[in-house]
């Protein structure tokens, strides 16, 4: 299968779940509609409940005849044939995210498929060279005792994505869970079913064991992603997406008392001093706020800055938000693309009329571009700044998920760190500054997982990742994600 650009092809595919080694289809499909134009770019098919059966039940055999006991330098050599898989058809990988969510060619190229790779290369060294905890014990009836920790597969783990960064956090997922002996039953976002398809092919090219990766496509609520988490047979579950999708997952899962992984959503802030390298900090928040058309976990849609720059600061950010180029992925001077879908749109749409009826001065954007061409039936908007809401606006306390941005004048240190910290979110934040102590202060003040000073959507993939409060439960990345993937058990050894 190969996917072209939405704009240059107009033949609908039918993609079919990756089931015990084999593509099925099923009794039902669903259109995939290209956000750029509206047109289908493919049929998918839509798992029901005897899917999800075959599939978790393959995995469990597929753990069962072997890969359980696979070596951890075996694993880490699959990793690298999958990783090599998707480089050698990297061009594809590429047309199927810019078909799916209409993002400019060049960031598919170099973040969603360069990271998904990395990810997989990534996880293949990990488990290769993962230590295990050593303790001596001298108990108090003067015996001697060693303790040491043995890692096991959880067994089959449940996989629930995104839309928003596809082959990225589906591989997340996907490439820790197999590192760490599990199968997996993965289902990507209904709206971006074509680069997991691709994956699922690699995984056949290199002959992965059959059973070991199955995809299923298909909806979450009553559909495919809530027949996967209420499935006996799930061990775990690792879910990317809305925190109200998280909660449901909860209530779904808590009778099995399954292991959960949660990345959930965020509101996250920016903050700008007035002693920040000014250009240094422009840059940085245009990024942090348009990037993917803001549809990236990380985003900041909340931005604070030091009254002395206050004015300065949103007209710069107002000349390069205007600047900034919305439209079609094969347009090479395109730097935006549209939102995912017509219906997320709505929903930014909506975020668009609350903020003037919240009392919002609009800076810039806050409407549809209009084009004269097929992109009016696609999903655009334009990047929006907005200023003079309060913080208790539902602009500024809700995720919007969109290309937007409140600005805010503050005063104080402890001022900007308290008002941060005012969210039911606590995914990530930034902070600019050109003060060393003053960074390392606020940074160890704000109630978030990750917080950059004067960087953002830097990412080692070695390093913990993961939000508190409604952004999520848990944190993945390096060895955190060896140990939500892997059951500990402490083998304690009396020696004398
Ligand atoms: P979503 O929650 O609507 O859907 C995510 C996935 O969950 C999809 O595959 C969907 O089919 C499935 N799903 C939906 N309802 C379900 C249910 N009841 N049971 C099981 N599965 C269900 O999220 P989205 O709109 O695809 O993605 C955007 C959201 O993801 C934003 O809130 C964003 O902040 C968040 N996100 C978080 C991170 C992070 O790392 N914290 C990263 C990316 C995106």
């Amino acid at each position: 299968m190969t996917f072209e650009p939405a704009a240059a092809s107009r033949a609908p595919r039918l993609l079919r779940h990756y089931i015990d080694g084999e593509f099925v289809a099923g009794a039902t499909t669903f259109p995939n509609l290209s956000p750029v134009d509206g047109t289908e770019i493919a049929q998918v098919c839509e798992a029901d409940e005897v899917a999800i059966d075959r599939a978790v039940r393959a995995a469990r055999a597929a753990q069962e005849a072997g890969w359980r006991s696979t070596t951890p330098a075996q694993r880490a050599d699959w990793l690298q044939r999958i990783a090599n898989g998707i480089e050698a058809r990297f061009d594809d990988f590429v047309a199927a995210e810019v078909a799916d969510t209409g993002r400019p060619v060049t960031q598919a190229r170099t973040l969603d498929i360069a990271r998904g790779i990395a990810n997989v290369r990534t996880f293949a060294d990990l488990v290769r060279t993962a230590h295990s905890e050593f303790f001596e014990t001298h108990a108090a009836d003067g015996s001697e005792l060693i303790n040491y920790v043995t890692r096991k597969p959880l067994g089959v783990v449940g996989i629930i994505s995104p839309w928003n960064l596809p082959l990225l956090l589906f591989t997340w997922k996907v490439a820790p869970a197999l590192a760490m002996g599990n199968c997996v039953v993965a289902k990507p976002s209904e709206e971006t079913p074509g680069s997991a398809t691709l994956l699922a092919e690699v995984m056949h090219e290199i002959g992965l064991p059959r059973g070991v990766f199955n995809l299923v496509h298909g909806h979450g609520a009553n559909a495919a992603g809530e027949f996967l988490t209420r499935h006996p047979g799930i061990d775990a579950i690792t879910f990317t997406g809305e925190s109200r999708t998280g909660s449901a997952i909860m209530k779904t899962v808590a009778d099995g008392v399954k292991d959960i992984s949660f990345e959930l959503g965020g509101k996250n802030a920016a903050v700008v001093f007035a002693d920040a390298d000014f250009d240094a900090a422009v840059a940085g928040v245009l990024k942090s706020s348009f990037t993917n058309a803001g549809q990236v976990c990380l985003c900041s849609e909340r931005v604070y800055v030091e009254r002395p720059i206050f004015e300065r600061f949103v007209a710069a950010l107002k000349t390069q938000a205007e600047a900034l180029q919305v439209g079609a992925p094969d347009d090479p001077s395109t730097t935006m693309g549209p939102l995912i879908s017509r219906g997320h749109r709505e929903k930014v749409l909506s975020y668009f009329r609350l903020a003037v009826e919240e009392g919002a001065t609009v800076v810039t954007g806050g409407k549809v571009p209009q084009f004269g061409d097929h992109r009016d039936h696609g999903a655009f908007v334009l990047p929006t700044i907005w200023t003079g809401l309060p913080d208790t606006a539902r602009c500024v306390k809700e995720e919007i998920f969109g290309p937007v941005c409140h600005i805010a004048p503050f005063d104080s240190e402890d001022e900007v760190i308290g008002r941060v910290n005012d969210s039911a979110y606590g995914l990530a934040a930034s902070v600019w500054t050109t003060q060393l102590a003053r960074g390392h202060r606020v940074a160890r003040q704000i109630e978030t997982g990750i917080v950059w000073v004067n960087a953002w959507f830097v990412r080692d993939l070695r390093t913990p990742f993961g939000g508190t409060k409604l952004s999520g439960i848990g944190r993945e990345g390096g060895r955190h994600s060896l140990d939500f993937y892997s059951e500990l058990t402490n083998v304690c050894v009396r020696i004398g």
